[in-house]
């Protein structure tokens, strides 16, 4: 893998940041046969990038054929779990398939370290440039004001190009410089924030039921002191990765540390048994850009594109958190759309608009235009804070064996619970609705 600038002069594109998005982008830029460089401000891809750990690889099946072969992984997802708690107790749906441990796979556990640097090498194996330890601090503009380069950190600095792609993660620094992503909203962003724990394999594959490279994955509601958000517990090779995911102003609000709502998780009877006497390994945080489809930049420019989370691209919505398949989903199409504006040898935002247009025609919109509703639904006040005291007192009333007294009906213990965790049964139908709708 080429690690230092070796580019003298202008090139066909630019793609700044080496994460899933970047890569892609590069990747298919120099399989059309253009000029690219990835620039990287880390010492190598993925040297610095955070996130939960698990993707989900059916977007390179196209890609990369048989990526399954040598992509780094830790562990195949082969469970998947939704856990709800409240208060000690816990309410699962716990979903298996045996299948999903065999090519084609469905989801893997991977370190980010290797798993871009894995990515970002096909980019160099097809022939772009990687310079790494290389930070862009400004966009190059024309007299008329379009796109041709970026300012870099390097003393021989500016570099030129037809086009450049911004794949620069949350919050982009070059989007805002474009005038793209106007201010930032912290209403739209939550902190992620993990710990991986170290546990002995053979430990973890007794815990968790699974064995050889069988992995699970667990999403948790309820677990986050009020504020809303999310919990997940990963397992890899030999770690596991536990966190939580806040929304940024009532993290503010509360007045809590994210670690101390992680040490509740840890705490929890449904998670401690699952991580006694692992050690903490790493810890990290991240923001994530979770204002879905509504609240995303323009996404071109003259002379410019912007793609992944930088684009605000990462599907968070409620039981699923993916932002490396849509990195890797938008990052392919900008790179595409690049590719045939260089061709037309128009890359201004009028030529580039193929960009938006593929996007629409792949799962990277379609997803995100079909669940828009969902962020607003998943943190509401109830969903957060009176449904999962609901459902675990439900459950309760059901497996709860109180004899000599008969058993309750069904109606009546969801009567009792809403009552008790004051809803009103037109709310809970209500929202029924509007999840079959936000969901359909
Ligand atoms: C705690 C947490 C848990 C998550 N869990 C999951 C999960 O399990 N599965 C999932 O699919 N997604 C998950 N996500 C979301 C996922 O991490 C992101 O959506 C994804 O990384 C976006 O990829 P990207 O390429 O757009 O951006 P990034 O991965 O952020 O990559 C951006 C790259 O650009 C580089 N860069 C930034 N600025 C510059 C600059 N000026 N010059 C040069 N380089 C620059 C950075 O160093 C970085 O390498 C999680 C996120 C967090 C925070």
């Amino acid at each position: 893998m080429t690690e230092h600038m070796a580019v003298d002069g202008d090139v066909d594109a630019i793609v700044v940041g080496a994460g899933p998005a970047g890569a892609s982008a590069a990747l298919e830029l120099a399989r059309a046969g253009k000029s690219v460089v990835l620039l990287e401000r880390g010492p190598f891809p993925g040297a610095k990038n955070v996130y939960g750990g698990v993707v989900y690889g059916r977007v390179l099946d196209d890609v990369v054929p048989g990526w399954w072969e040598e992509v780094p992984v830790e562990r195949w997802v082969v469970r998947r779990s939704t856990m709800v708690t409240s208060g000690d107790r816990a309410v699962s749906v716990d979903y298996r398939n045996p299948a999903w441990a065999a090519p084609p796979y469905n989801g893997m556990t991977t370190h980010r370290a290797e798993f871009d640097r894995w990515l970002a090498g096909k980019a160099v194996d097809a022939g772009a440039v990687l310079a790494t330890s290389t930070t862009a601090t400004g966009l190059l503009r024309d007299p008329a004001g379009r796109v041709v380069g970026v300012r870099t950190d390097r003393p021989d600095g500016d570099l030129r190009a037809g086009v450049v792609i911004a794949c620069d993660g949350v919050n982009s620094f070059l989007a805002k410089d474009a005038g793209l992503l106007p201010r930032t909203d912290a209403s739209h962003l939550t902190l992620g924030v993990k710990e991986v724990l170290a546990l002995p394999r053979e430990v973890i594959d007794q815990r968790f039921g699974v064995r050889g490279d069988e992995g699970v994955d667990i999403e948790i509601l309820g677990c986050t002191r009020g504020i809303p958000g999310g919990g997940f517990l990963y397992t890899n090779a030999e770690t596991v990765a536990l966190g939580v995911v806040l929304s940024l102003p009532q993290l503010a609000e509360a007045k809590l540390r994210p670690e101390e709502i992680i040490a509740g998780l840890k705490a929890h009877p449904s998670i401690a048994p699952y991580i006694e006497g692992a050690t903490l390994k790493e810890y990290g945080a991240h923001l994530i850009p979770e204002g879905g489809y509504d609240h995303m930049p323009r996404l071109a420019a003259d002379g410019l594109l912007v793609a992944g989370d930088a684009a605000g691209m990462c599907l968070a919505a409620g039981i699923w958190l993916e932002g490396v398949n849509f990195a890797i989903g938008s990052g392919l199409a900008a790179g595409q759309a690049a590719a045939g504006a260089l061709d037309a040898g128009d890359t201004s935002a009028r030529g580039l608009s193929g960009y938006r247009s593929r996007l629409e025609d792949s799962f990277v919109l379609a997803d995100h235009k079909r669940l828009r509703r969902a962020p607003a639904l998943v943190l509401s006040e109830r969903v957060q804070h009176r449904y999962p005291g609901l459902m675990t007192e439900l459950a309760e009333g059901v497996f709860a064996v109180d004899n000599p007294r008969p058993k309750p009906g069904l109606v009546s213990l969801l009567r009792q619970a809403a009552r008790r965790h004051d809803i009103r049964l037109r709310d809970l139908a209500a929202d029924a609705v509007r999840a079959a709708r936000v969901f359909r």
